[in-house]
């Protein structure tokens, strides 16, 4: 049996080869819709989306240099650095996302790692979105087994760390941390007990066998995240200029399409880039296995469809939000 049809037949992988992983990418375009559907509903109703609500709690000032970011304080991108939000603050935000459909709140704070004062802080939002009856996710930056530990104690569900491109590729995006350091935080929040949240970028320039690599990555890792954010780059003025290359619709719905195959039961998320997306291009993402996006104005510091438009998009489409399991 060759590759991509042993992919329909269930079980997740992660002895997947980049060969095999190129041979998915190289598939004729309906060929690889089909089987990227099949094992969608294999393994989820295709009719529903996750929808979940992404605040910053701490924004800018960061000291890394990810060269896709708003918040660095390398560039000089007008995002002005903020202290991190007062509990009472971000449990009003997701009461608010809660009451706009969302059954996930994702927090995100500008950090290298997180300082224990800190954490304090972030473990208590935690506390109180997990009392609303929702999902928690926060993105830190690089965390400690013994960091993870309390956050998993204060009842966090997810924790999000990309890994940005592929091995190779990922020197010419950061140069602050490692690839390896990526891998460490990760196998950190696995080890915990916490979902992995993690994904990738396209359009910064990367070669199509980057795509590849970073799928590969992600698809191999010992257990597959729980959750994968596939985002297209959104250019920020002041970032590193060249970065951003003119993304092919059809090649960012393939990307779409591989990590749905490759990564049969995670959730694959359609993430940053939407403003950007037709809604045919966006309908075509949840075709190819997409059943996850962000919902709300923002997204961290980059504009985002508004609560309406994805909503008529629902309809149109005849999707609905996917309830909290
Ligand atoms: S670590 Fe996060 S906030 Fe800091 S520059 Fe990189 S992507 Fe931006």
């Amino acid at each position: 049996m060759n590759a991509p049809a042993r992919a329909l037949h269930d079980t997740p992988r992660s002895d997947w080869t980049r060969a095999e992983i190129a041979a998915l990418f190289a598939l004729p375009f309906p060929e690889l819709m089909f089987r990227a559907a099949s094992v969608h509903r294999a393994h989820f109703d295709p009719t529903q989306v996750q929808t979940s609500t992404l605040l910053s709690v701490k924004t800018g000032g960061c000291p890394e240099d990810c060269g896709y970011c708003s918040q660095s304080s390398k560039y000089e991108t007008g995002v002005k650095a903020s202290k991190l939000m007062a509990v009472d603050a971000v449990l009003a935000d997701a009461r608010a996302a809660k009451a706009a459909g969302a059954s996930r709140f994702c927090m995100g704070a500008a950090w290298r790692s997180p300082k224990d004062k800190d954490l304090d802080q972030v473990c208590a939002m935690v506390e109180g979105v997990k009392a609303l009856g929702m999902e928690t996710c926060v993105t830190l930056g690089m965390l400690t087994s013994g960091q993870a530990a309390r956050l998993k104690q204060a009842g966090l569900d997810y924790y999000n760390h990309n890994l940005d491109t592929s091995p190779e590729y990922y020197s010419e995006i950061v140069t602050t941390r490692s690839y390896q350091d990526r891998l460490d935080t990760l196998e950190a929040v696995r080890d915990a007990g916490i979902h992995v949240c993690c994904g990738g970028i396209v359009g910064m320039g990367e070669s199509a066998n980057d795509r590849v690599g970073l799928i590969h990555a992600l698809a191999t890792l010992p257990t597959h995240p729980e959750s994968v954010p596939i985002n297209a780059l959104v250019q920020i003025e002041g970032t590193p200029q060249g970065l951003a290359t003119p993304l092919d619709p059809i090649d960012f719905v393939r990307m779409i399409a591989v990590a749905r195959i490759t990564m049969p039961k995670s959730m694959v998320r359609l993430s940053a880039g939407r403003e950007e997306m037709s809604q045919e291009t966006q309908a075509m993402c949840f075709l190819a296995g997409a059943n996850s996006i962000f919902c709300g104005p923002k997204l961290l510091t980059t504009p985002n469809p508004l609560a309406d438009a994805d909503r008529q998009l629902f309809e149109k489409l005849g999707l609905s939000p996917m309830p909290l399991p």
